[in-house]
């Protein structure tokens, strides 16, 4: 079994607002395309063209409709790993393979140690980990290691890709260990929620809650069209010619 440390110097995150992702799946995408177009950590399609299409996806977003008494919403929930302080997945491992980083908080796969004995998978309450059967061995969300220290790209890059592609601002990425961080403050504004916080593995990503809905306006009738004459003007062009 495999230990965390006690404490670590960062934790960095993820903050989701759910208020504003509109399930559009850029994120998904770059993710995708991000860690299949790096050296390494290449994930694995599964007959791709064909019809039992599979594959391994670090970040998922699956769509419910959430109904009122006075209405009714579709709210989008992006998942991957919430990069927890007491990580199931770490201290399950036989083999050491999995890890948490004293220096950032999060969470890894060492994919040299992994034997795919998939405990990490059942402990997992988040449904998190994706093995890739091509490989042979677990993987997950890495918070993209490989962007967020990356000297070689401009400093503005330093971001996991699903942050960077977002096309609504739903994602943001910081240390929610240090109450000053943007995400730390945001999550204070908005009272972001852990995901299922009763479960104990104290994730570090945070969510933010769709906002309250408001009542629609009244609808205000735009005022009549004038009749259009027939043998006049534009209007009446195009009457005669719908009219064929
Ligand atoms: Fe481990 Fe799952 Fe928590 Fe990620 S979400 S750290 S895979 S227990
Ligand atoms: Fe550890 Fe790999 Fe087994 Fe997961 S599948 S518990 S990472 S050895
Ligand atoms: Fe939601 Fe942003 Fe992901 Fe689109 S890219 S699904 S808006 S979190």
């Amino acid at each position: 079994m495999t230990s965390v440390p006690e404490s670590t110097d960062r934790k960095l995150g993820l903050v989701i607002d759910l208020d504003t992702c509109v399930g559009c799946q850029a994120c998904v995408t770059a993710c995708k395309e991000w860690n299949t177009g790096g050296l390494m950590a290449p994930l694995t399609d599964l007959d791709p063209y064909g019809g039992g299409v599979d594959g391994v996806w670090f970040n998922r977003v699956h769509s419910y409709e959430h109904s009122t008494e006075t209405g009714g919403r579709t709210v989008h929930f992006p998942r991957s790993c919430l990069h927890c302080e007491e990580p199931a997945c770490v201290t399950v491992c036989p083999t050491g393979a999995s890890y948490k980083r004293a220096s950032d908080g999060i969470v890894l796969v060492d994919e040299d140690k992994c034997i795919g004995c998939k405990l990490c998978s059942w402990a997992c309450p988040y449904g998190a980990r994706e093995f890739d059967v091509d490989v042979g061995v677990m993987k997950k969300c890495t918070l993209c290691v490989d962007r967020i220290y990356n000297r070689n790209l401009d400093e503005g890059d330093r971001v996991p890709a699903c942050v960077a592609s977002c096309p609504t601002g739903a994602r943001h990425f910081g240390d929610l260990g240090d109450p000053g961080s943007p995400v730390s403050r945001l999550v204070a504004e908005r009272e972001g929620v852990a995901l299922m916080p009763e479960l104990g593995y104290r994730p570090t990503n945070r969510y933010l809650p769709p906002r309250a809905q408001t009542k629609q306006a009244a609808s205000i009738p735009a005022p009549p069209l004038e009749p259009v004459k027939a043998e006049g003007g534009f209007l009446g062009w195009v009457d005669r010619i719908l009219s064929r």
